[in-house]
């Protein structure tokens, strides 16, 4: 099934549209299902795992940190992930820069913004954004790439598409003094096709790739 809810997906959205399939609690022997008809991006949202699998798999996947990832296990990631999606702080942005110095590496950071309803959600507001922005320009080793977002765990379309519609206006705004940002990172599962149909340019899928995590 791996394969043909692949394939379905990525006849589903635009050429410049990256698909990050996101494997987290799968095993190594379905990533490599999807490896083998081409699909190099993954996502795993817990350290330990990510590492693991980075240590048992062809050195040319791209890992994408997807998860919020804790200050004091950028070491374990620093050596080769690709991306690092979610980042919210000042603290943990200076930790990814130094541990990229030591590895003579620029490692690639999109910024969290909070888009949905729920509290709980990590994330910046617009004005944490851009002061984010502003004091991380002084990081050699880091290079701000762009915008991430998780929209409300809702079906409601509309509710969707206003979050979406929220940070790509946000991620737009910030495009015209900050042209490094490429990266709109937004879109689930249950909710790619209105991302994209909202400017999202990256989703992260799971489940409907590898089937539920249960
Ligand atoms: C798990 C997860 C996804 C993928 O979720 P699905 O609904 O399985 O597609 C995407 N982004 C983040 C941050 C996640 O933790």
């Amino acid at each position: 099934m791996i394969v043909e809810n692949l394939n379905k997906i990525k006849s589903d959205i635009p050429e410049d549209v990256t698909l990050v399939a996101v494997s987290k609690t799968k095993p190594n022997s379905a990533i490599m299902a999807a490896y083998e008809v081409g699909q190099r991006a993954f996502g795993e949202n817990k350290v330990q795992d990510l590492a693991a699998k980075a240590e048992a798999l062809p050195d040319d996947i791209e890992w994408h940190m997807i998860g919020h990832l804790q200050t004091n296990k950028v070491k374990y990631i620093a050596p080769f992930v690709h991306l690092i999606h979610g980042v919210d702080s000042f603290k943990l942005l200076k930790e990814i820069d130094k541990r990229a110095q030591q590895q003579q590496r620029i490692i690639g950071c999109l910024l969290q913004v909070h888009i949905a309803e729920e509290t709980s959600k990590f994330g910046l507001s617009v004005l944490d954004l851009q002061a984010l922005l502003k004091e991380s320009s002084s990081l050699k080793n880091i290079a701000i790439k762009g915008l991430m977002g998780m929209a409300t765990n809702t079906s409601d379309a509309s509710v969707l598409r206003k979050e979406f519609a929220f940070l790509k206006h946000t991620f737009a705004q910030f495009q015209s003094e900050h042209n490094e940002l490429k990266i709109l990172s937004m879109g689930m599962s249950g909710d790619y096709a209105i991302a994209i149909e909202e400017g999202s340019t990256m989703v992260r899928v799971g489940s409907a790739i590898f089937g539920s995590r249960l």
